[in-house]
């Protein structure tokens, strides 16, 4: 149970002043959590903070700097054709003007009344002589001045979410957010200068200074903190839980694996097979599994899955595959069980679809040990799935589960092994941090015959040769991902969105063309993918809110639309959708010129290597740099708050204090325990909580 004291800040956001049903989706959008919460919206900190204080004389202005002007209305010059409106103002003896595309007449007559004086925030520029303001960041009347001259804090947004809905909305949260008992340890906190917990979340959404939301602030490494304790802590109960438990012996004869292997249309590389024999000594051996198996996307971790699970069944038990989405269980079970069976290996699929007597006559084999190898979704480890004998489970997470769901897992049998599998390259240094000591084996390299796939940069000005390019590729059979990147900012930033793009490529291709993005149902979203897997849709446009780990072998073209707006990270993710099968695969990175220095390194970082484990790297180099994109960066997996470059030395500090926490008070029942508890429920990390009361 949740601490009560806590329930203010996981209510709906539909309880702030301001919040209607209609702004509900938007808000699940952007803080990916379905119906968005009060604490959701107080973890999407400020991305930076704009100092709107100074109130200058225009004649004393800055160009392009901000600046918060008192002027006066003095006439509406609306534009011709596609002229932007324009409202002259006037200060002293000079002259500002207010550029405004997209501005209806009567907007703006009631905006601007001429003869009336108005405060107007934003960026001052100089256009031919003349000072300009184009969109101002706020208008306001003498009542609205003293809560513009503020430091704002900076959102990133989505669509159908403006700035304003957002600053207010994010005040009104604020509002709600509690004083908590301290759960770091005193002599950290004052090494550290940490301010509580409620205070440094505070003072994110109302800066004090500009530099309180900079990446590197140390009110965010408060909370970076917190968010990596909490963690630390989890995995920690984890892992005293599982190794309490003696392991047992799996003693396999080979005689599965062999007639798997032999069926394999290809010989294992040298890093399965090294794989393999970690996972098989483990399995062997009285020390009970918990390993973590990282290879990225591609890298052929399935069959190392299926030939351990193999190496199990032969001593006469069971295992269990677990993946996070309806359709890459599906996948999984289609590759796996026509080998399985080759080795007679007895395999069944169990997600949320199989219902009523199909559903009860699976269980009963189950049980019954005549069911060896369970590929499934979350399903598998709910209540009336009982096993004969589950020795062995694998859980595919591509960041989806969490402690909980890997333990409930483990739980299904006796000391049960435990392999995890990810597909996001982390830098090695972070690896033990990061997963919490965890045994982990590494599939670095690809298997052999994969043809490289041919990244090329291509500026949007061509995009009209991309799309011809497309359409003689499809012609011949082809299949295309096409990512459009999710609007963040104002309409004056011009990104293309998904929708766009869609009705402008059917209109070229027609049917061949489907769409798939974020505020679909998740049915919808199976149903457009399963088209595009089956070659009904030949380009698939999406933006990248749609999950990636989806395998359709038979696309060979990716093409990133804004590549430059994306992280290393992102772009190397969406591009291992391609390159899956024999044929040659293509990646076009499409970039709006001109590019910055950060993000002309990231395209040419993967124009020139696939190595997952590198670009994870150059990422760690190139986002120290300190660059801020102001969309979410995939800092780590799973977190909110931290990310690994800056808050890398919090991290190994977050894993000795909970080892330091457990190894003093195992059951979390001292001084400290409260506040611990609070900050396990706090970061969601509710499973662990169970494990010390089941413990
Ligand atoms: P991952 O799960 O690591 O993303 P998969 O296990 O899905 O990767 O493997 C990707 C593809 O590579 C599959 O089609 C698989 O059959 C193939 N594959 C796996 N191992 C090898 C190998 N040693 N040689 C050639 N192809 C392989
Ligand atoms: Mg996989």
């Amino acid at each position: 149970m949740r601490p009560s004291i806590l329930n203010p800040l996981f209510a709906s956001l539909s309880v702030l002043k301001g919040i209607g049903p209609k702004l509900m989706q938007p808000f699940a959008r952007l803080l990916e959590h379905d119906p968005p919460r009060v604490i959701d919206l107080l973890f999407h900190l400020p991305y930076a903070a704009i100092d709107r204080r100074s109130m200058p004389k225009l004649s004393e202005v800055v160009p392009d700097t901000v600046a918060t002007l008192e002027v006066k209305v003095l006439q509406h010059l609306p534009g011709r054709g596609r002229a932007p409106y324009k409202i002259r103002t006037e200060q002293g003896m000079q002259t500002l003007d207010l550029v405004y595309f997209h501005m209806s007449a009567d907007r703006a007559e009631k905006m601007f009344p001429a003869g009336a004086t108005r405060y107007v925030s934003g960026t001052v520029t100089q256009y031919n002589g003349n000072w300009q303001m184009t969109h101002p960041d706020r208008v306001g009347d003498e009542k609205d001045l003293a809560q513009m001259l503020v430091i704002e804090p900076v959102y990133s947004l989505t669509e159908g979410l403006g700035a304003g809905v957002m600053r207010r909305a994010a005040a009104a949260a604020r509002e709600k957010i509690i004083d908590l008992p301290e759960w770091c340890d005193r002599a950290f906190i004052e090494q550290q200068k940490f301010v509580p917990f409620a205070a440094a979340l505070r003072r994110l959404h109302a800066p004090e200074e500009v530099n309180d939301v900079t990446p590197d602030s140390p009110l965010r490494a408060r909370l970076a903190y917190d968010e990596l304790l909490s963690h630390q802590l989890a995995l920690a109960l984890l892992r005293m839980r599982i190794r309490r438990e003696q392991g047992r012996k799996n003693i396999g004869d080979g005689r599965l694996r062999e007639k798997i292997i032999a069926a394999l249309p290809f010989s294992l590389t040298d890093a399965q097979q090294i794989a393999l024999q970690e996972i098989t000594a483990d399995l062997s051996s009285e020390h009970r599994m918990l390993r973590l198996l990282q290879g990225d996307v591609g890298s052929g971790k399935t069959v190392v899955a299926l030939l351990a699970a193999a190496h199990v069944i032969e001593a006469g038990r069971q295992a269990a595959i677990m993946a996070p989405t309806e359709i890459l269980t599906r996948q999984h079970y289609e590759r796996i069980a026509p080998l399985a069976s080759t080795a007679g290996i007895r395999t069944a699929l169990l997600t949320g679809r199989e219902r009523g007597k199909e559903r009860d006559e699976l269980l009963e084999k189950l049980a019954a040990g005549e069911i060896d190898l369970l590929v499934g979704t979350h399903a598998l480890f709910q209540e009336g799935v009982e096993f004969h004998d589950l020795a062995f489970a694998v859980v595919d997470e591509q960041h989806r589960f969490g402690v909980h769901q890997r333990l409930a897992l483990t739980e299904k049998g006796e000391a049960v092994d435990l392999l995890v599998m990810t597909a996001t390259p982390i830098p090695r240094t972070l690896v033990l941090t990061f997963f919490g000591d965890m045994d982990v084996s590494e599939l670095r390299s690809k298997p052999a015959g994969r043809q490289p796939i041919d990244t090329r940069t291509v500026s949007l000005g061509r995009i009209e040769e991309v799309v011809e390019g497309i359409g003689r590729s499809i012609a011949s059979g082809a299949r295309a991902y096409w990512i459009c990147p999710l609007i963040e900012e104002s309409e004056l930033v011009d990104l293309a969105a998904a929708e766009d793009r869609f009705a402008y490529l059917k209109e070229r291709f027609g049917k061949a063309v489907g769409l798939v993005h974020g505020r679909m149902k998740a049915a919808e979203k199976d149903a457009a993918m399963e088209r595009f897997a089956r070659g009904e849709i030949q380009i698939l446009v999406s933006t990248t809110v749609v999950e990636v780990g989806v395998d359709v072998p038979e696309a060979t073209i990716m093409v990133i639309e804004h590549a430059e707006r994306f992280g290393l990270a992102q772009l190397h993710q969406l591009r291992g959708r391609v390159g899956r099968g024999a044929e040659q695969s293509t990646c076009l990175l499409l970039y709006r010129a001109p590019l910055g220095q950060a993000a002309k390194r990231r395209l040419s970082t993967m124009r020139d290597t696939e190595d997952g484990f590198r670009i994870a790297e150059e990422d760690l180099a190139l986002r120290g740099e300190g660059e801020v994109l102001g969309t979410r960066q995939s800092g780590l997996p799973g977190f909110k708050i931290a990310n690994h470059e800056q808050h890398g030395a919090l991290l190994e500090a977050a894993r000795k204090d909970a080892a330091l926490i457990l190894a003093r008070d195992p059951q979390l029942t001292g001084e400290r325990s409260e506040a611990l508890r609070i900050l396990l429920h706090l970061f969601e990390r509710e499973d662990a909580v169970r494990l010390i009361e089941a413990g």
